[in-house]
């Protein structure tokens, strides 16, 4: 198989990862959930007290972070200063700073560096939110994945219940509208669908055949 990159962006909730894995696993090609680097920027934050909407000293903090993602017992792993945080990211108030820190510049360039670094001269599917625009913008397959306001809150609500999270679905809710506004009206790579990618609202469709859908876009490029 020649080298292949594959771009999926979308919304909180609208099924990124999960099409993502799936990619990975049936082409045996790595796949980077870039969200987890910003959560673990986040996660720092939080631990450190510091504001995560305070530029300056996110700035600073970025400067000196080590973010590492390990693959190697097939799936990623995201260390924070060699502590394995994978788990730790995924709560409500990670998620929320994360779309905060995901506003600054100095985050951004840091974990798009890191992000370009991990696709160099591989296969890779990357799913995130301005992979297509911004990361990896000459990938040859580029998704944006979409899906009602109402089904990314019930996805979304089912996976933390399913892990055990003592969440409401309306708390879910108000967590997704208040990530889709932040990462749409922010300046700099906002979330965004790129002009040459193939929209697929996934409001009514099952994973496999949102999968089926765009591994047949794959086939037709290979
Ligand atoms: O994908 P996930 O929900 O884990 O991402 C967490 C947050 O990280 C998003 O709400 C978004 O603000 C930010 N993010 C981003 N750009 C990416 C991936 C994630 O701004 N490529």
């Amino acid at each position: 198989m020649r080298r292949i990159t594959i771009a999926i962006d979308g919304p909180a909730g609208a099924g990124k990862s999960t099409i993502a894995k799936y990619i990975s696993q049936t082409l045996g090609i790595t796949y980077l959930d870039t969200g987890a680097m910003y959560r673990a920027v986040a996660l720092k934050a939080i631990r450190e007290g510091v504001d995560t909407r305070d530029r300056e000293k996110m700035a600073l903090l970025v400067k000196n972070i080590c973010i590492r993602i390990d693959f190697s017992e097939g799936e990623q792993r995201v260390f924070l200063d060699n502590e394995d945080v994978s788990e730790k990211i995924r709560s409500a108030q990670v998620s929320q700073g994360a779309s905060d820190v995901a506003t600054i510049p100095e985050v951004r360039l840091k974990m798009v560096e890191l992000q370009r670094a991990i696709a160099k001269g591989k296969s890779v599917v990357m799913d995130g939110r301005d992979i297509g625009t911004y990361v990896l913008p000459d990938s040859e397959i580029k998704i944006f994945l979409t899906a009602s306001l109402e089904e990314r809150t019930r996805r979304r609500y089912m996976e933390q219940v399913s892990k055990g999270m003592d969440v409401s679905l309306d708390e879910v809710r108000k967590g997704i509208e208040y990530r889709d506004k932040n990462d749409s009206s922010r300046d700099f790579a906002p979330l965004a669908k790129a002009r040459d990618a193939i929209e697929i609202d996934t409001t009514h469709m099952t994973v496999e055949e949102v999968a089926r859908k765009i591994m047949g876009f794959i086939e037709r490029f290979q």
